[in-house]
């Protein structure tokens, strides 16, 4: 097909194109059919006069959402009220019409309609591919592209491994609570809800710096805002850290490296780069901060989501940031492979960061020294035999190390103002949803 996409054509300017999109929206006059078309590019008014006869019959009774191929003159139009001085708007006087697809007249969902119906978020979700015809939606996927390519430069800019690790695995990783189990030929396996085991396998593996993005799975039951049952992890790993000060430095880079891709893109959307270093407080802090305001804790070892948004909305206030490390969690909080503080065991090597009031991420250095993990590993109850691979990884000299694991889905949600996670992922699964 030789076709120019609608902004390439406007650009071009008068004279002979061929166009191709979807069929926005139609109006039927007496002798002539206006045809809005729609593709990634933008708008452009189809002209097809009656005496195109072929044309005109095409695409008299079309129905919105129909793909069409346009071939004509494409012409200057009167300039529209408002328009710049010597700014020129062009439309397309038909001369052959070609219906690549015809819709169904009864859409689901209206692509026309601008504003979102709050309430109808499943709807929507179950007609995707209509509702990411809207700008607005696609939005969502162009921020993570900019964002990712940000990222990975950062990434490749300091070395790092790009590594793939496998997410079907023969014991439940962690916990075992909130696992997916699937049957696994004779056998039963289980879905990864992390690779941070395989991360610190490539530490043992002395590579270093390794990052990934993969799929993550949590067999939870929450209907949360904020919570799905699969999502794309942005994970990194890090060797030869002093402490859990090295991994957030390192991701607060990685993070800025991010947003100031996404600055040069400029997409219609409004945010500041966030500037460097991002605000610490340790968990002791955050928790005086919050009970100074009056703002009651529930449980004295981590922040439920209240308190997420309330530290958020201080720090917020007194340090103009977006973004805040909460560290040093207590034992109780942490899974057994977080490293202790030399001079107070009863807290972590940890840190969340959180973003606009919801936590985006967990690191932590690692305990590398087996025999303190084995020790850990007993004191919170779990079985040695089950962790053999794992701790097998600490056997032969391992580097300190430490990393985190990010959802990226949260801060695009937060970057764009959406009010659900759901919104910000291609096709979400949750507890109920399995379809499309
Ligand atoms: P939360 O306390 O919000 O349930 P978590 O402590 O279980 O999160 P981690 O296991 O530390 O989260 O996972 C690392 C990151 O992955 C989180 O900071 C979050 O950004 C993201 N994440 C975790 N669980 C989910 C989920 N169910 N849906 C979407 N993103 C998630």
């Amino acid at each position: 097909m030789n076709r120019l996409s609608v902004s390439a054509a406007k650009k071009q300017g008068q004279g002979s194109v061929t166009v191709a999109g979807f069929v926005h929206n139609k109006r039927v006059h007496k002798g002539v059919v206006f045809v809005d078309l729609r593709d990634l590019s933008g708008l452009l008014q189809l002209v097809v006069l009656e005496s195109e006869v072929t044309a005109y019959q095409a695409v008299e009774g079309l129905n919105l959402e129909s793909v069409l191929e346009a071939s004509g003159i494409l012409q200057e139009k009167p300039a529209k009220k408002g328009a710049e001085p010597g700014e020129k708007d062009f439309e397309l006087l038909v001369k052959e019409i070609k219906v690549l697809s015809s819709a169904a007249e009864q859409l689901p969902i209206q692509v026309l309609q601008k504003i979102d119906n709050e309430a109808d978020l499943d709807n929507r979700l179950n007609w995707r591919f209509l509702d990411l015809r809207k700008e607005e939606h696609r939005l969502i996927f162009s921020v993570w592209t900019e964002l990712e390519k940000g990222f990975r430069k950062y990434f490749s800019d300091q070395n790092f491994f790009q590594i793939y690790t496998p997410t079907l695995m023969s014991t439940a990783s962690e916990t075992g609570a909130d696992v997916f189990a699937v049957k696994y030929f004779e056998r039963q396996a289980y879905l990864s809800q992390s690779p941070q085991f395989y991360k610190q396998m490539a530490m043992a593996a002395g590579m270093e710096k390794v990052f990934m993005v993969g799929p993550v799975y949590r067999a939870e039951k929450s209907f949360t805002n904020r919570h799905v049952t699969e999502f794309t992890g942005l994970d990194f790993e890090i060797s030869y850290i002093a402490s859990h000060e090295d991994v957030m430095k390192t991701e607060e880079e990685m993070l800025v490296a991010g947003f100031q891709a996404l600055a040069e893109k400029n997409l219609p959307l409004e945010f500041a780069v966030p500037t460097l270093p991002f605000p610490r407080l340790t968990l002791a802090e955050v928790k005086a901060k919050l009970a100074a305001k009056g703002i009651k804790s529930e449980a004295d070892d981590d922040l439920n989501p209240e308190e997420e948004r309330a530290i958020c909305a201080l720090v917020k206030e007194e340090m103009n940031h977006d973004f805040i490390f909460v560290t040093d969690y207590p034992v109780s909080a942490r899974p057994f492979y977080h490293m202790r503080h030399e001079d107070n065991p009863q807290l972590t090597k940890s840190f969340d960061l959180l973003y606009q009031g919801i936590e985006i991420t967990t690191g932590a250095q690692r305990e590398h020294r087996v025999e303190v993990l084995e020790a850990q590993a007993l004191e919170k109850g779990m079985n040695l035999e089950e962790l053999a691979d794992y701790l097998n990884f600490f056997r032969f000299g391992c580097p300190p190390h430490g990393g985190v694991g990010i959802g990226p889905a949260r801060i695009i949600m937060k970057l764009l103002g959406l009010g659900n996670i759901k919104e910000a992922i291609f096709l979400p699964r949750d507890v109920k949803r399995l379809n499309p």
